[in-house]
């Protein structure tokens, strides 16, 4: 019984639906002999999960995918064992995205208020400044271990989220990148395909025009192109959307993503416990009983009077060497 098995009581993949067949995974690459790296991240699931898990519509449902997936392309960037926080703070209706992301390939995200009835804004693109705002902060928290972190912030250009974390990019940790992350709904409004792409720069290298290239084919709308084509695995999207445009692409790993949070009923307790007795013992003769849910997966954690007992005795117990 591993957690994945608690956080993820999806319903079991449709073997029928093609984006189920070809699973969800992020493959990174280089161009052969050029200083620039390639990453590409197919989310439908991953998506699919955090939008029926936020009961979210379909403005949301977009925004939670192109966070997912901008959140797993950010996470790619520097070491293994990384966490990636990517929060988008507009002043839209959708109110803040937060999105988790690792190194190792798992996600979770949430939007304040998921059940916007405010469709995404068609066009060639669908268009989610409305539902997000074009006014806010952009805010990147890297958790690169052993306690050390690395944060920075730029301000909403557009409110397009893909759009707005490249510019991050650029402005905050100075690597010029080319970035696109969407999904296309099927007509009963779930998640039909989500993916995202990623090109960077290596620093100190003159590969800013091959970057240049590659924002030219996603202008000139080469990514949803591939994202209408319908599902297809990693290395076929930076093959849909490139080509050869910028040389030979060389995969050099893939590997699967999911959905996962890692919250807990312990996790809970401690945030029930960081109450403070008082607030604990109110409670207690209040209602004689708590509920805990997590933002991110939305799920719940019940504690009776007998257990909230135990984490009010926890708090009172003076603080010091253990026993
Ligand atoms: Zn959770």
């Amino acid at each position: 019984m591993g957690r994945t098995e608690h956080s993820n009581p999806a319903e079991p993949a449709d073997p029928a639906d093609p984006a189920d067949r070809l699973g969800d995974e992020i493959v990174r690459a280089v161009i052969d002999g050029r200083p620039v790296r390639i990453v590409a991240v197919t989310t439908t699931a991953v998506a699919r999960e955090a939008a029926r898990r936020h009961q979210a519509g379909p403005a949301a449902s977009i925004a939670l995918a192109r966070g997912l997936t901008a959140g797993l392309l950010l996470a790619t960037l520097t070491k293994d064992d990384e966490r990636v926080t990517l929060q988008v703070l507009g002043d839209g209706p959708l109110g803040g995205l937060t999105v988790d992301a690792t190194a190792a390939g798992t996600a979770r995200a949430y939007v304040k208020h998921p059940g916007v009835a405010l469709a995404a804004a068609s066009g060639a693109r669908a268009s989610l400044a409305a539902a997000v705002g074009r006014t806010g902060l952009v805010s990147v928290l890297r958790d690169v271990g052993l306690g050390e972190t690395f944060s920075g912030r730029t301000s909403i250009a557009s409110g397009e989220i893909d759009e707005d974390v490249e510019r991050y990019l650029e402005a905050s940790e100075q690597i010029v990148s080319a970035m696109a992350c969407d999904a296309t709904l099927a007509p009963d409004g779930t998640i039909a395909f989500a993916a995202g792409i990623l090109i960077q720069a290596l620093p100190g290298s003159d590969g800013a025009v091959r970057v240049a290239a590659a924002r030219g084919l996603i202008a000139d709308g080469e990514f949803l192109k591939a994202l209408g084509g319908g599902p297809r695995d990693g290395a076929g999207v930076l093959g849909a959307v490139l080509g050869d445009q910028l040389g030979e692409i060389k995969i050099l790993d893939r590997r699967p993503v999911r959905f996962d949070c890692p919250c807990s009923r312990a996790r809970a307790g401690t945030s029930l416990a960081l109450l403070g007795e008082t607030e604990l013992a109110a409670m207690i003769l209040d209602d004689g009983r708590a509920e805990v849910t997590c933002n991110f997966c939305r799920a719940h954690y019940e504690f009776d009077e007998a257990a909230l007992e135990i984490i009010r005795r926890e708090t009172a117990r003076p603080a010091g060497p253990p026993s």
